[in-house]
């Protein structure tokens, strides 16, 4: 028997749903409209598109959308700058970087600036100590994403055994915190680590966050696991054209586990999905409102 799909996009569209329900509500009985600044620096591409994206998004939901874009030779101080009027602004509950910043610009400064209540990605050090300490925190996006998807197939993740393959502080970390929360017992796997296949073989919950296309085979996992692909790769397809895939190779691992994420179509939708939620919650706890229905 093939796997269970794990369908993002209507996964993330019902989330969605449920926010605009919750915003409506908050502008209803409090007159709160949750507002999202993004800011982009410079012209990537790939940034462009989902900047544009959250920005659809963030409207679609009925909250306020700021966005602004600085060309990519702006002044550190000047971005800093920025960041202090935005999180001075009382129509602004969350606020984004666009991550890569250019070179020229300290990222971890950046972030560090974003007052902690606005961080909706989470990755302000303030807020990342929260999630450590396991105490209520913004968290990033992307794991709070995976761990909505898993429990669409397994209501309670308590005693699972879990692989993180990943360590970054914006995907991998922060999940490994949020499945500790969920009383998974949790292995972390990073480029160093010793026979990774036989690791994932004990895995009720594979996570693969590495950025290296299809290296998660399907001889790697456990028959019935649960497999949630964060890996978003271009390669040259059989057309000549680049095609996405993830860090697991989807095709082996549909005939062992027994649900997956597809890439592109799962993880991906629930990024945006979970921006949303923590700006209403954010806009919330700033408020003093009690936390949001999402
Ligand atoms: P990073 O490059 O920051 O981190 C990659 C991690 O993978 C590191 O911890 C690294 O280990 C580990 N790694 C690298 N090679 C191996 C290996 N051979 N075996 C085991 N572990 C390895 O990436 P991100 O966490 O930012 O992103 C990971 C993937 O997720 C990327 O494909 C990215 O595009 C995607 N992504 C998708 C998102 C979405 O919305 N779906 C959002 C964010 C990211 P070490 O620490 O030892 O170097």
């Amino acid at each position: 028997m093939t796997a269970a799909i794990i369908d993002g996009k209507i996964i993330a569209a019902d989330l969605r749903a449920r926010v605009a329900q919750e915003v409506a509500r908050v502008q209803r009985d409090h007159a709160l409209t949750p507002g999202l600044a993004v800011v982009l620096v410079g012209s990537d591409p790939a940034s462009e598109v989902y900047v544009r994206s959250k920005a659809k998004q963030t409207r679609a939901a009925g909250m306020a959308s700021f966005e602004h874009a600085l060309p990519a030779d702006v002044a550190e101080a000047d971005l800093l700058a920025l960041v202090a009027r935005l999180n001075a602004d009382p129509a602004v509950h969350g606020i984004l970087v666009q991550l890569p910043l250019p070179k020229s610009i300290d990222s971890q400064k950046v972030i560090a600036a974003i007052d902690p209540a606005k961080d909706v990605d989470g990755l302000n050090p303030f807020n990342a100590g929260r999630l450590a300490s396991g105490f209520n925190a913004l968290t990033p996006c992307t794991p709070l994403g995976c761990i909505i998807l898993t429990k669409t197939v397994h209501a309670s993740l308590e005693g699972m055994n879990a692989i993180v393959i990943g360590r970054s502080n914006l995907v991998g970390r922060p999940l490994v915190q949020l499945l500790l929360n969920e009383n998974a017992t949790v292995t972390i796997a990073h480029s160093r680590s010793r026979d990774l296949p036989q690791l994932c073989r004990q895995a009720d919950l594979v996570y693969a966050a590495v950025g290296r296309p299809e290296m998660v085979r399907g001889d790697w996992i456990k028959p019935g696991a649960v497999v949630i692909d964060v890996g978003i790769n271009r390669i040259p397809g059989a057309d000549g054209k680049n095609r996405l895939v993830g860090d697991v190779a989807y095709d082996e691992a549909l005939q062992v586990a027994g649900a997956i994420t597809p890439v592109p179509g799962g993880v991906g939708q629930m990024t945006v999905a979970c921006l949303l939620v923590n700006t209403v919650r954010a806009a919330c706890a700033i408020k003093g409102l009690p936390a949001p229905a999402v």
